[in-house]
């Protein structure tokens, strides 16, 4: 070390001086005493280090800067809201269903206060949680009864292990599919401690081979829509009703597992018809599960409605317990479901329908608003350009479906690095305030617009825009 290095290091403020400038009190403020002198201290190695480096010798104001600006990144919570502009409305990675305003406010207040869960207000005894809703769902799919358990796949294994340990269950084999997150038919069936039998051919199920295939050891009949993808051209599947009539006919329950399961005919709203849970229940299935987070726009959540004695034999399992739903789930659940009996304003209220339902001129008329900003915050070194595009539902839920739908394509102007540029931008994007998700397609940032609802936000937020390119920044250091 030089003479020089030395008498600078002996120049660094200390701590105490340090937590003396205004910049660091308030940090104290903010985050505690304790954080703020760590970070303090921390910040004043790092100086040290640049000092002995050569670097000039910091004051006490900018090491307190430093301190309070790495205590404020780290304060910020790691679960971020972020602007989905992927095009996918129900994206699994980004948090699946945006609830409705009253699901957020029935979830507050069952946070906020003590409510009665289990607690039968008529008559002042234990109740159960699950009375909240079982009226709601008997109403909205016609089933003589229902339950809830923490989502999806849970309601599969519960009613898997509930009618089939150790008996065979009966599957198509066009049917064991494998869902994102290792959710797959055959290992959820071992894990159940049921017998997976399957029948048929990945292209062509009929019903000889579920007949053929049900002996005294059969636990039920498992029909799975196949929600994320489709087998198409040469192929056969046995219909729910006809599945149904044949289970019946041998004794053998018939589980209908929906997946996504809408609780209303999405035709209306201008999209794919997707069966409803009404529908598979009137085509006789005996168990129907569905999940709460996909297009019914609700919590994680997994339902399981049909028949009377066999909810209660799934009430029974002690598996259910180790599956139940919380109080803020509920409360939410409830205020969704309550929202499906007005269905008139459904598509106002709950923003995943809302978001499906957009029509593509509302969203391009966005797409031009919002065009000048974007390429104004871009810089001159990309061009912004409003394009129509295609949206996905996304969840698994009708995969070959897609939504007509706007946005803006922002492409770098120079050929030359153009890949490394839009991951630059990308990259940039993600690090707002509110981080901006966008896809790339053709060389390009695509900014769905489908699911934007705060513009104003959005702009704002887009101020604070650093486009730029990783290039320009490596050649600066
Ligand atoms: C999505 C899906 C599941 C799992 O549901 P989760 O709510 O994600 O647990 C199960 N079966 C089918 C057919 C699905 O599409």
């Amino acid at each position: 070390m030089t003479d020089d290095a030395t008498s600078s290091l002996r120049d660094l403020p200390s701590v105490d001086e340090v937590m003396r400038t205004a910049a660091a009190t308030e940090a104290a403020e903010r985050h505690g005493r304790e954080l703020a002198v760590a970070a303090v201290r921390r910040a004043l190695q790092s100086a040290r280090e640049a000092a002995r480096g050569g670097e000039g010798v910091a004051d006490a104001r900018a090491v307190a800067t430093a301190a309070a600006t790495a205590l404020d990144r780290e304060a910020r919570p790691k679960l971020r809201p972020v602007f989905n502009l992927t095009g996918t409305v129900l994206h699994t990675n980004l948090g699946r269903a945006v609830l409705a305003e009253a699901a957020i406010e029935a979830a507050t207040r069952a946070m906020r206060q003590a409510i009665a869960l289990e607690f039968d207000l008529d008559g002042g005894r234990r109740g159960e949680r699950d009375n909240l809703i079982r009226d709601l769902l008997i109403e909205l799919t016609g089933a003589q009864d229902a339950t809830v358990v923490n989502n999806n796949a849970a309601a599969v294994l519960l009613v898997l292990n509930t009618l089939a340990k150790g008996r065979e269950a009966i599957v198509s084999r066009g049917e064991l599919i494998e869902i994102g997150g290792a959710f797959r038919m055959p290992e959820i069936m071992t894990r159940a401690g049921a017998r997976l039998v399957e029948v048929g051919t990945t292209n062509r199920t009929h019903p000889r081979d579920y007949e053929e295939a049900i002996g005294p050891r059969a636990g039920l009949i498992l029909k799975v829509h196949t929600s994320n993808y489709r087998i198409e051209g040469f192929s056969a599947e046995v219909e729910g009703r006809a599945l149904a009539a044949l289970a019946h006919a041998r004794g053998v329950p018939l589980v209908n597992d929906l997946g996504s399961g809408t609780l209303i005919d999405l035709s209306a709203f201008g999209l794919a018809h997707e069966p409803t849970v009404a529908e598979a229940v009137a085509d006789g299935a005996d168990l129907v599960t569905f999940s709460g987070d996909k297009l019914l726009g609700g919590p994680q959540a997994g339902f399981i409605v049909g028949d009377r004695a066999m909810i209660a034999r799934i009430n029974r399992n002690p598996m259910k317990r180790a599956m139940r739903v919380d109080k803020i789930r509920l409360a939410a659940i409830e205020a969704t479901l309550r929202l499906y009996r007005d269905p008139a304003r459904l598509a106002a209220r709950l923003p995943t329908l809302r978001h499906l339902a957009r029509g593509q001129d509302d969203i391009a008329a966005q797409a031009r608003r919002l065009l000048f900003a974007v390429a104004a915050a871009a810089g001159p070194r990309f061009e912004a350009e409003a394009i129509a595009c295609a949206s996905q539902i996304g969840s698994g839920a009708l995969p070959q479906e897609t939504l007509p739908s706007g946005g803006i394509a922002i492409r770098p102007r120079a050929a030359r690095g153009r890949g490394r540029d839009v991951e630059a931008l990308a990259a940039a994007l993600r690090r707002l305030p509110v981080p901006v998700i966008g896809r790339v397609a053709d060389g390009a940032l695509v900014l769905d617009l489908r699911c934007l609802d705060d513009e104003d936000g959005f702009l704002a937020n887009l101020r604070a825009l650093d486009p730029a390119p990783a290039r320009d920044k490596d050649a600066a250091s």
